[in-house]
């Protein structure tokens, strides 16, 4: 008996009861590896003390303080050490308590911008089809994640969506993978153009596809393009790194790798790392000048922004990430685990695809390999991997309707960064038994 409302109303879950490195216990005492850091969070696992302390310390200082009367230090550090470190002109940091609140951030920001600049028609978003940008109204709006949006669409603000950059899927057999990026980043050329320049305030993008499509990096160019498109029409950038960002993919900022900056920039879980709820827009010189020297004020705010107890405890989990030299390890147990994945199911029947970047991996599951048929949804072979990896103590983060919202079916892989060989092993043995048996079950 609970009086919780789960996130289902029917399933029953497991108590969490301690967290010891990559591995979560339970109240019965089961083991479980975590393979996806819940939602790709976790990334330092579940007990680095010097984050722990870190909040402890703050806890002992001053828990909180309200925004609207003072500033504190560790959002002042934190601040300065995402900007240090941040891609292009990106120099202010706008902190909120998780990934969708900073897309909502970013989406007004983008545009409150134009109305301080003296374009207030420009009003419209453009984002992609099979992305997830979060649950809240504005961020489910401009995501393309079909099933999340359907029986909210009354609810919703209108965005245009173009085709994501998804080549498995996309790419035609005559298509180099750059041709093939530069043909969907000009989608987005020809949307701007049919809606009219002067009304589009932002495009909006995962750079590499999260939870909706299984870890898809861009290909080469692609972004590149998106950036020049964005240019021409005085179109605002948001890349949403909430999932892919903060190291995940071997790079603090997954964008760095493409050598493409945005206007704004939205990190989350593995700002964090589920040691605190915190979330954070970067903002552009160029935005924050212009609301600065207009207006002087962004109308927004929430109660719970730039929460000390949450900034003291990422700004220890992002030293802990330089001072371990981790970034470095994500990339080399991110090779180690993509090549025993690649050994494991290279050749597997109902394996179509192993992709992503770093310690950010997706496999996408199919009926029929060379033909790439998909199973039938009705089967939720997804869900059967999460259950039997469940059962035999892995946690990883199995999703359907990869390809248009009710069909497909992938894995993504996010483990915590501080995972080594013999973690590799056990996750690529559990979750190859989840596989066969859930591929097997009618
Ligand atoms: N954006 C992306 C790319 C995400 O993957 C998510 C969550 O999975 C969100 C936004 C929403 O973040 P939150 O669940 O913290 O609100």
């Amino acid at each position: 008996m609970t009086h919780v409302f789960h996130r289902s109303a029917v399933a029953s879950y497991p108590v969490a009861a301690s967290g010891e490195g990559v591995y979560i216990t339970d109240a019965d005492g089961k083991k479980y590896l975590d393979a996806c850091g819940g939602a790709a969070v976790s990334c330092l696992g579940h007990s680095d003390k010097r984050v722990v302390d870190a909040i402890k310390a703050q806890l002992d200082a001053i828990p909180f303080s309200h925004t609207s009367f003072f500033s504190n230090e560790p959002m002042e550090r934190l601040a300065d050490y995402l900007v240090a470190r941040a891609p292009g002109d990106l120099d202010r940091v706008y902190f909120v308590s998780g990934g969708s609140e900073a897309i909502e951030a970013a989406l007004k920001m983008a545009r409150q911008y134009f109305v301080e600049i003296g374009q207030p028609e420009r009003h419209k978003i453009i984002a992609r089809k099979q992305s997830y940008h979060g649950n809240t109204l504005g961020a489910l709006a401009v995501g393309g994640n079909e099933w999340r949006r359907e029986q909210f669409r009354p609810l919703l603000i209108d965005a245009t969506h173009v085709s994501p950059c998804y080549p498995y899927r996309g790419r035609q057999d005559d298509e180099s993978e750059e041709d093939y990026g530069q043909r969907v980043a000009d989608e987005l050329d020809a949307a701007i153009r049919a809606h009219g320049p002067e009304t589009v305030a932002a495009f909006v993008c995962e750079p590499v596809v999260g939870a909706t499509l299984g870890a898809v990096p861009p290909v080469p160019g692609y972004l590149q393009r998106i950036r020049e498109i964005c240019d021409t029409h005085g179109v605002l950038l948001i890349f949403d790194e909430v999932m892919c960002g903060m190291g995940r993919t071997g790079y603090l900022f997954a964008c760095e790798e493409d050598g493409v900056a945005p206007d704004l920039l939205t990190v989350a879980k593995g700002l964090g790392a589920g040691y605190q709820p915190i979330g954070a827009t970067l903002v552009s010189k160029k935005i924050f000048s212009a609301i600065r020297d207009g207006s002087g004020f962004f109308q927004h705010g929430h109660t719970y922004m730039g929460h000390p107890a949450a900034c003291a405890g990422a700004l220890a989990v992002q030293q802990v990430i330089e001072e371990d030299g981790l970034l470095e390890k994500v990339r080399t147990m991110g090779g180690k685990l993509r090549a025993a994945l690649e050994e494991r199911f290279g050749n597997h029947h109902h394996v179509g695809e192993i992709r992503g970047r770093g310690l950010f991996i997706g496999i996408e599951l199919v009926e029929e390999r060379s033909s790439k048929t998909p199973f039938d949804p009705a089967r939720k072979v997804h869900a059967k991997v999460k259950a039997g990896a469940m059962a035999r103590g892995l946690m990883c983060y199995p999703m359907g309707g990869t390809i248009d919202g009710r069909v497909g079916d992938h894995v993504l892989l996010a483990p915590p960064f501080i995972i080594d060989e013999n973690h590799v092993a056990e996750i690529v043995e559990k979750l190859a038994g989840a596989i066969d048996e859930a591929v097997s079950a009618r």
